[in-house]
Formats: C-alpha cells, sequence, structure tokens
C-alpha cells in the first residue's frame, strides 16, 4: 500500500488546506480563479456544441481546426507546433514528465505558483528559488541567470504572477531567453491586465515553451482548457507525455473554444468586460489595503491578487485563524515560497461588497492582535 516514493513527501497544498476550513458563512478572498459567470452567448455557444458537436476522441494535441485558430497570426505550425491540453495545470505535468530528471534543477519564483516546485519534486529534481523582491516585486533577469548551473534544465517564469500580480517586462524576458535553458512561460492570466497588455515570450527563441488557455480569461476553470506552444523538437516528448496523460482535452470544451475564437467581436467586448470589473474589484482591494491595513502597496499590473504585507510573524497559523475565527479566507505567503512569509494573497476575484468585508475584519482581526 506504500505510494511510489515520488509522492511520499507531496501533501496537499497549503491553498487548500485553507479552503478546506471555509463555510458556507466564510467571506472568500482565497479564491484562485475569476468570479465570472457564462453570459447568454458563451452559453448559447455551449448549448449548440451540446446539440450537435462531436463526443469522439481528437487528435492528441487537439483538433487541427483549433491548433489553427489559436495560433493563427503567430508564425507557429499548427500542425505540430501547438497541443492542446486539459488545462494549463496539466500541460505543466506533461512539459516536467518529458524533461525533468532525476538530479535536474528547475529555477522557480519565490514567491510563485506553488505546481512549479512540486512538479520538479516529483520528477525527482531539484527546485531552486529565484527570489522576487518587494514592493513592486519586479524580475531582476541578471540574479535569474546566476542561478543557472549545469544541471538547470528549466527556467519558469509567471507574468502576470499568481499571486504577486507583477508583470515581466519585454527586456528582462528576452535576457531570460537568452540564457539557454528551456523556458517555461506560464502566461495565462495575460487576458487580466490593467494598463497594457503584457509581454509575452512567444518568439523570443526555440528554447521558449509558451502556456496559455481559457480558465481564467474566460472563467472556464472547470472546463479544463489550455495549450502549449513550442518548437516542434521541444513539442515532441511533450506531446508524447501529453497523450499518455489525458489523450487530447476535452472534445466538448475544444468545441467550445473554437466557437469563442470564431466570435472575436463578441470575444473582444467579452475580455473588455472582465478587465474593467477586475479594475473595480482591484480598486475595492487597493482601497481597503490601504485603509483598513494600513499597506499601501503597488498597484498589480495583472492577474486578480494582491499580495499584502502583514504585521504576523506566522502567516500561515495567522490564516488559519483568521479563517477559523473571523471567517475569512486568504492564502498565507508561505503557500507560495519561503520569500512569501510576511506577507498574504488576497484575491480580488469577489464582489467588492466581499472583499471590502473581508479586509475590514482580517484588519480589525489584526488591530485587536497588537493590543
Ligand atoms: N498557472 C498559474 C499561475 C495558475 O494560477 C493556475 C491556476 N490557479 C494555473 C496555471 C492552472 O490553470 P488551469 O489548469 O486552469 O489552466
Amino acid at each position: 500500500m506504500k505510494p511510489a516514493k515520488r509522492y511520499q513527501n507531496i501533501g496537499i497544498s497549503l491553498i487548500r488546506q485553507i479552503n478546506a476550513l471555509a463555510t458556507t458563512q466564510s467571506v472568500n478572498l482565497g479564491i484562485g480563479e475569476p468570479n465570472l459567470e457564462p453570459d447568454d452567448t458563451l452559453r448559447e455557444m455551449a448549448m449548440r456544441v451540446a446539440a450537435s458537436g462531436s463526443w469522439h476522441y481528437t487528435a492528441n494535441a487537439g483538433n487541427l481546426s483549433l491548433r489553427k485558430k489559436i495560433v493563427a497570426g503567430t508564425g507557429l505550425d499548427p500542425k505540430d507546433e501547438i497541443c492542446v491540453t486539459a488545462g494549463t495545470q496539466q500541460a505543466l505535468y506533461a512539459i516536467f514528465q518529458a524533461y525533468v530528471d532525476e538530479g535536474d534543477e528547475v529555477l522557480v519564483p519565490d514567491p510563485g505558483f506553488v505546481a512549479y516546485p512540486t512538479l520538479t519534486t516529483i520528477c525527482g529534481g531539484t527546485p531552486v528559488p529565484y527570489a522576487l523582491e518587494p514592493p513592486d516585486w519586479k524580475l531582476d533577469a541578471g540574479a535569474v541567470l546566476k542561478k543557472i548551473t549545469k544541471r538547470t534544465k528549466l527556467i519558469v517564469v509567471n507574468s502576470p504572477s499568481n499571486p504577486l500580480g507583477s508583470v515581466i517586462d519585454r527586456d528582462a524576458l528576452q535576457a531570460i531567453a537568452q540564457a539557454g535553458p528551456l523556458i517555461v512561460s506560464d502566461e495565462i492570466y495575460s487576458q487580466i491586465w490593467y494598463q497594457a497588455p503584457p509581454p509575452s515570450m512567444l518568439g523570443m527563441g526555440r528554447n521558449v515553451i509558451v502556456l496559455n488557455g481559457l480558465s481564467k480569461s474566460h472563467g472556464m476553470t472547470g472546463l479544463r482548457l489550455g495549450w502549449i506552444l513550442a518548437d516542434q523538437a521541444v513539442l515532441k516528448p511533450i506531446l508524447t507525455a501529453h497523450s499518455y496523460i489525458a489523450t487530447c482535452a476535452s472534445a466538448f470544451s475544444q468545441q467550445l473554444a473554437e466557437m469563442i475564437l470564431d466570435a472575436p467581436e463578441w470575444n473582444e467586448a467579452w475580455l473588455a468586460s472582465v478587465r474593467a470589473q477586475f479594475r473595480e474589484q482591484r480598486e475595492a482591494a487597493l482601497y481597503s489595503v490601504e485603509h483598513e491595513l494600513e499597506a499601501k502597496i503597488p498597484p498589480p499590473a495583472g492577474a486578480f491578487y494582491v499580495f499584502a504585507p502583514v504585521p504576523a510573524a506566522d502567516t500561515l497559523s495567522f490564516a488559519k485563524t483568521l479563517a477559523t475565527d473571523e471567517g475569512v479566507l486568504v492564502i498565507p505567503g508561505v503557500a507560495f515560497g519561503n520569500a512569501g512569509e510576511g506577507f498574504v494573497r488576497i484575491s480580488f476575484a469577489a464582489a467588492t461588497g466581499t472583499i471590502g468585508t473581508g479586509i475590514e475584519r482580517m484588519g480589525r482581526y489584526l488591530r485587536a492582535a497588537s493590543r
């Protein structure tokens, strides 16, 4: 009954541990998915797929007609430079399976998305964190490059970042692309931005693997639709791994994705309204963080998180007691790496009233604790 060694030290993530404390009464600012519901058009597209779409397996890499639409305008070959996946999480699993061996090192952001070091460990590799520094969490390409050794197999970058909301500038991305090892650029939040679209690593080199999908942009987290863009030779082993993990992404979700991409005007309007909604929620979060937590932090440039400093020595027990005593869920910064200690991730993927109530209760709790 003993599990495989590679899973013996892998527990459930701290994010899930905190979310397990949620009740129906909780004010939930721990959520890692958009508070978006499909509009009538999106529902109608899904109904059309249900009424007349194919339920059969697709090609491992996804329907060619969808692949063509995703890569349109990029110069990539839809035949062998894209693989459609069951979300970017499965894409990451396939990439790590295909490339990370025992003894390999993977450079991961700290604070950063927990899957990167965990997948490294599952594959027998060693996660090597590179630090992002407060208050603006700017990525220092020079500092990342200094961490490269003979064993470095992958460098993971995530812009806009979960949990930081920060965006990496083009020069830094270019410097990293030129470093040599394979780069995994997780761009799942690319459509959620506030001033200008974040730069993509697409086209920055044959060693660059770009991930994206519809989870965050279209509130389709449960429909599991993502994709990997990479040079044909780089993609080949990933496609093999993907075919054994998932066979193919859901045919239903693929056909829905195709309808979305076939409706560019609706899609532009949808994305504009998504950004407008998140902009409003971001303002609510920043206002409350400033007034209730007395922290003035640089506004996140993308995604829907603020990473806010809290005067608690141990943010994990702070987040747990906040959840049980005050019914407010936020994610302790340490869930994203050691550099996250002293911070909490507040998700503003919630109604503005919920954001205000949650942060106000958190402020009151902190003030009471400091007395
Ligand atoms: N990457 C990042 C940075 C994320 O925050 C998430 C979702 N929380 C994912 C990947 C996975 O997204 P999905 O599998 O739904 O595409």
